[in-house]
């Protein structure tokens, strides 16, 4: 008896409570309308004709000249300008914003978080809405970016790095290695979350699943030399076939997929042979691995703009320098071998080690414009980097949403350019000047309208 009066008593209180909230849920669902824009949907090579979005909460609801305003309803003139979607880096290192062994071995903590935070702000006010981050410790800035609390991207993070011993990702500047496997130190580089040095099948397998553990979106392995490597020669292959393997198979159990680092051309078919989906760089690939890549459906995922520089506005010295003209040389001939081959391209510009570089990364749309249209340029900006992403499968962190499209139901991630992209899309590389609306998520951050 006593227990029926108390069920009762509580029904009677969550009734009350939901008479109460009602008119609050109503207010909290967010109406913004756009009007009078073209858009570029991120997919096809045209503009719509004028229209208007409604966009509730963080997602499109309804495209059509007919949306209008209901009440309380925030309004704004697209003025007849054109709407493209949020840009996407599909290959940042959002927390690399120094040199990496001051950033590893010496920074403090903090030092390292708060100088990403005002990059990532500075990458949103670029008019980047997504990147997908491939190395470095940037969850838990993506969590506080996700909570809205700090300005940013949407993050697809890769968390630490999978390298060899003496790879590109043994950043200890030391010439002997302490290693844990024989002296019990544990390097750094591991206890903050930039590398994980792993040998052999067992290892790589057990880093891998370290990795996945931190509740990353996709794993990042080096597999060839590098110009900035503490220790590995440009020419050399990292890890076997077996070790990347083992990689792509334990991604693949987590419901994910692999990328590489590989400029060596037999470390990028060991990759693509083992499983990886996407190659990083991939320099000095052959036409027959370029082949490769389009028959396993492999993204190349290469830079522009980081091998068009002289080594001086990179910021090479010494054998670096000799190392970066070695590596243009080769990737310029590879930008060619691509697009011959048809693979699917995606768009990242790997700026790091300050946040000077950081800021270079929209001149990448200039450094582009050399070997593609504004369309195939800006659809591999947005819609081709959304299909990459969309291969971290349910560890994909954005669900609610498609991004890098314009469509009904996709996230509300949409910039308002002054000019058109499609006829010149060095535009994009003056974000200050040319974008006059950055909205990520539903939420404005900059309306010069
Ligand atoms: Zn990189």
């Amino acid at each position: 008896m006593k227990g029926k009066r108390i069920r009762i008593k509580t029904s009677i209180l969550r009734i009350c409570l939901v008479i109460l909230l009602a008119p609050f849920y109503l207010l909290a669902q967010d109406q913004v309308l756009i009007k009078n824009v073209r858009i570029f949907d991120g997919v096809n090579n045209e503009l719509s004709s004028s229209t208007n979005l409604l966009i509730e909460d963080n997602l499109i609801k309804t495209i059509s000249p007919n949306a209008k305003a209901g009440k309380n309803v925030t309004e704004i003139d697209g003025n007849g300008k054109i709407l493209i979607p949020g840009l996407t880096d599909c290959h940042t290192h959002i927390m690399w914003n120094d040199n990496i062994e001051f950033l590893v071995y010496g920074a403090p903590e903090g030092y390292v978080g708060a100088m990403a935070s005002v990059n990532a702000r500075e990458m949103l006010m670029r008019g980047f809405t997504t990147v997908r981050d491939v190395g470095g410790p940037s969850i838990g800035l993506k969590k506080v970016i996700d909570k809205g609390l700090t300005p940013g991207p949407r993050i697809l993070p890769s968390g630490a790095f999978v390298s060899q011993t003496s790879g590109h990702g043994d950043y200890d500047p030391k010439l002997w290695y302490l290693s844990p496997h024989f002296t019990g130190q544990i390097d750094k580089a591991y206890l903050r979350g930039w590398t994980i040095i792993a040998d052999g099948e067992a290892e790589v397998r057990k880093a891998t699943r370290d990795i996945l553990r931190g509740g990353v979106s996709q794993i990042k392995a080096f597999g060839s030399g590098s110009i900035t490597g503490a220790h590995d020669p440009l020419d050399v292959t990292e890890y076997t076939f077996e070790e990347l393997k083992v990689i792509a198979e334990e991604t693949a159990k987590w419901g994910t997929y692999a990328t590489i680092h590989a400029y060596s051309n037999e470390g990028i078919q060991n990759a693509i042979k083992a499983g990886f989906e996407s190659i990083e760089h991939g320099l000095f690939a052959s036409d027959e691995t370029f082949q490769m890549m389009k028959d396993n459906d492999v993204f190349f995922s290469t830079q522009f703009l980081a091998f068009s520089l002289t080594p001086e506005q990179a910021g090479m010295q010494g054998e670096s320098a000799n190392k970066y003209l070695i590596a243009q040389a080769g990737a310029q001939a590879g930008y060619k071998a691509a697009k011959k081959a048809g693979v699917k391209m995606s768009w990242g510009t790997d700026a790091l080690g300050s946040l000077e570089l950081q800021r270079m990364q929209s001149q990448e749309f200039i450094a582009r414009s050399e070997y593609f249209s504004g369309y195939e340029i800006l659809k591999q900006a947005t819609s081709n980097n959304a299909e990459l992403f969309e291969r971290s499968g349910k560890r994909h962190p954005y669900q609610e949403g498609s991004i890098g499209v314009i469509k009904e139901g996709a996230y509300a991630d949409l910039l308002i350019v002054e000019g058109n992209p499609l006829e010149d899309i060095t535009l994009l590389a003056e974000p200050e000047k040319n974008l006059v609306l950055i909205m990520k998520d539903g939420k404005v951050y900059k309306n010069k309208l």
